[in-house]
């Protein structure tokens, strides 16, 4: 067994499996450490990738050559573009999984990595240096073995000292069926870590046969679906299966109400912070006392199974009061469980002790991803996993590294927010949390990232190659609308019917499609040159032309977050020292003195986003570095 590696990863969840895959990619030799071998890559509670913000992130870890975009393609079972009612820049994609495809394919693709190598076993410990500038080695295993390594990236999810509750029963474990990690969070505070307490939960799964669908409401994928995935190796869904809809009421309430007693959530017996936005139904009720109805989904686990997971019904009471409670909601009275839900309580370490890289600031080469940063949800993990991966490897070539703005990524997004503000609660992403939100688009997810990882060697040359071809034909078909003019005769046969202004005048076809009522289609049909130049654009077609319609129908806000975005750029390039001690800076006030120690900002921009620090502190700042 090979004892020495570039990379260690520990830990085979969604930030595992992207940080080992990113590192291997780039040419670092990676050994992936996991408790079990048979659940890489699980999705440990509802078998779905993406939806509003998350659907974003998805797309960038793809454009960026992660693989979370791929994997769910390849075991969706349903596509949505949600919120397609609204604005591009609210527009999401999601897909419902097969859990089992899922995790399958996600074994697959890290065997077929040859830089990878797996192990299973548990860590127990890590090796640092001796010395006061500590420094990661390696790890040290349950089964004894010590294993060294230049980088070690964690990535424990809800597995450290976790308790699982039910009701009144507390199991040791992670996950249903899976033991806790014991050792390393005792080691971390010894070395001078905090770290706190968080729970989440997960509700019942039920057999689809016992579920009288005649009483639930259908909910179809969409009718022409997309995918996740830039990647030609993925195709959009030919069959799909629909979700289901119910509402709880007030016998439901009641009932739950009967196990509050012995409910971990209100007894005082779990102490950690759970996701605001994800409570548990015992949650809903008691903190939305007037609402008699809470929204169920019925989600199918898979293509070949009859498991049916309960979205909605999250919950950590009593076995038989989630039995006796579901079954009074319409469409459940005959529901047989398969498993009952259960609440997890684990350790994380406030993720303001990390660097933008994800790199720990007290052990240099040790980083932290995922849950173990204080986030919730698969694709906040996963991306926290690329870019640690990524940053290791950079790391260990003595390379500079790879950090996203605010306005390039939801993934820079998130990373800032956590490094700068840290969190207290389970940290899930919303579209609300970027402030340049209409920049930071599932379709140009790819122009804005593939460019820069291709520059880092980790997107290929074929992925690059796509990009360039998507620019140059949004730029062809740009030129061609300013160029080209409609006559009234004809245009007006087409706007006149769609409620908007006819035209007087020969228009630019450019001007013509800043209307909301014309879509490019209809300029096609007036220009028939717009169509010969759409041929020759061949698979695609369609996301140059939607790409271009945002372009042009969008183009004044774009241009504003745009201009916005650089002025921010600007400060972001003035660099403040690591070790700047900022106890010793009189000018700035107390609050700001403390929050900036503890943050250790890299950029002036950076502390302008530390609650606390003001215009005035910013100033003060911006003395010191002689502007
Ligand atoms: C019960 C439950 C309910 C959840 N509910 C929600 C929800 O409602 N909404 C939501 O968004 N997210 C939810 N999640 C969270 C979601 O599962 C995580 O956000 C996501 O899986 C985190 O990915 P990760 O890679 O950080 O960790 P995980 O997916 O937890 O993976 C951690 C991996 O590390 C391994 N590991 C841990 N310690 C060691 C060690 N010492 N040595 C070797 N291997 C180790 C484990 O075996 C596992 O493979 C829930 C999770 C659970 C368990």
């Amino acid at each position: 067994m090979n004892l020495d590696y570039d990379l260690i990863v520990v830990g085979g969840g969604h930030a595992g499996c992207e940080a080992a895959a990113a590192a291997a990619n780039l040419g670092s030799h990676v050994l992936l450490i996991t408790m079990n071998m048979g659940v890489i890559g699980q999705m440990s509670c509802n078998p779905a990738m993406g939806g509003i913000a998350k659907g974003q992130i998805v797309r960038e870890i793809d454009a960026i050559g992660g693989y979370s975009g791929i994997i769910s393609d390849k075991s969706a079972v349903q596509f949505r573009m949600l919120n397609r009612s609204k604005g591009p820049a609210m527009w999401s994609p999601r897909t419902q999984n097969d859990r089992v495809r899922f995790a399958w394919e996600w074994r697959k693709t890290l065997e077929s990595l040859p830089n990878i190598h797996i192990l299973q076993d548990t860590v127990l410990r890590l090796l640092t240096t001796d010395t006061d500038a500590l420094r990661i080695e390696g790890v040290v295993t349950g089964l004894g073995s010590a294993i060294r390594a230049r980088a070690v990236v964690l990535t424990s999810g809800t597995f450290m000292n976790a308790v699982m509750h039910i009701g009144d029963k507390q199991l040791g474990g992670g996950r249903a069926g899976e033991t806790a990690s014991h050792g390393i969070t005792e080691q971390l505070r010894g070395l001078g870590f905090r770290s706190g307490r968080m729970k989440t939960g997960t509700p019942p799964r039920v057999d689809g046969r016992s579920v009288d669908y005649g009483q639930l409401e259908e909910q179809h994928g969409d009718n022409e679906p997309t995918k996740f995935s830039y990647s030609p190796t993925t195709k959009p869904l030919s069959q799909q299966l629909s979700c289901w809809m119910t509402y709880t009421n007030p016998e439901v309430h009641d009932i739950l109400r009967t196990g509050f007693d012995r409910s971990p959530m209100f007894n005082g017996r779990i102490s950690g912070i759970g996701p605001r936005y994800c409570p548990s139904i015992e949650d809903k009720i008691d903190r939305f006392a007037d609402r008699d109805r809470h929204q169920i989904f019925l989600e199918p686990e898979g293509w070949d199974t009859v498991e049916t997971y309960v979205n909605g019904f999250s919950t950590s009471l009593p076995q038989e009061v989630q039995v006796e409670a579901l079954r009074k909601v319409p469409g459940f009275a005959n529901a047989r469980f398969f498993r009952p839900g259960y609440a997890v309580e684990y350790d994380y370490f406030p993720p303001t002790q990390l660097n933008l890289t994800l790199e720990t600031r007290l052990v240099k080469g040790l980083y932290f991803a995922g849950q173990i940063n204080g986030t919730t949800g698969y694709e906040e993990a996963a991306c926290q996993g690329l870019m640690a991966g990524i940053n290791a490897h950079l790391m260990l070539k003595d390379s500079g590294p790879f950090i996203l703005n605010r306005d390039e990524a939801y993934i820079g997004v998130l990373i800032d927010d956590l490094v700068t503000k840290g969190t207290d609660e389970p940290y899930r992403m919303f579209t609300s949390r970027a402030e340049f939100r209409i920049l930071l688009r599932q379709d140009n997810a790819d122009l804005r990232l593939t460019p820069r990882s291709h520059a880092i060697g980790l997107a290929d040359d074929s992925r690059m190659r796509r990009v360039e071809r998507k620019l140059l034909g949004v730029d062809v078909l740009t030129t061609a609308l300013r160029r080209e003019s409609a006559v009234p005769e004809l245009a007006n046969e087409m706007l006149v019917p769609r409620g908007t202004t006819p035209l007087r005048q020969k228009t630019k076809l450019y001007d013509l499609l800043l209307r909301p009522q014309v879509r490019f289609a209809d300029l096609a049909h007036l220009v028939p040159e717009l169509s010969t130049i759409l041929e020759g654009l061949e698979d695609l077609d369609s996301e140059i032309v939607e790409q271009l319609e945002i372009e042009a129908k969008y183009e004044g806000y774009l241009n504003r977050e745009r201009d916005v975005a650089q002025k921010i750029g600007r400060l972001q390039h003035l660099q403040l020292e690591p070790d700047t001690d900022y106890s010793l800076f009189t000018s700035l006030s107390s609050e700001a003195r403390q929050k900036l120690n503890q943050v250790k900002p890299s950029t002036i921009a950076q502390a302008s986003r530390i609650s606390g620090v003001s215009p005035a502190d910013l100033n003060v700042l911006l003395v010191y570095l002689g502007r």
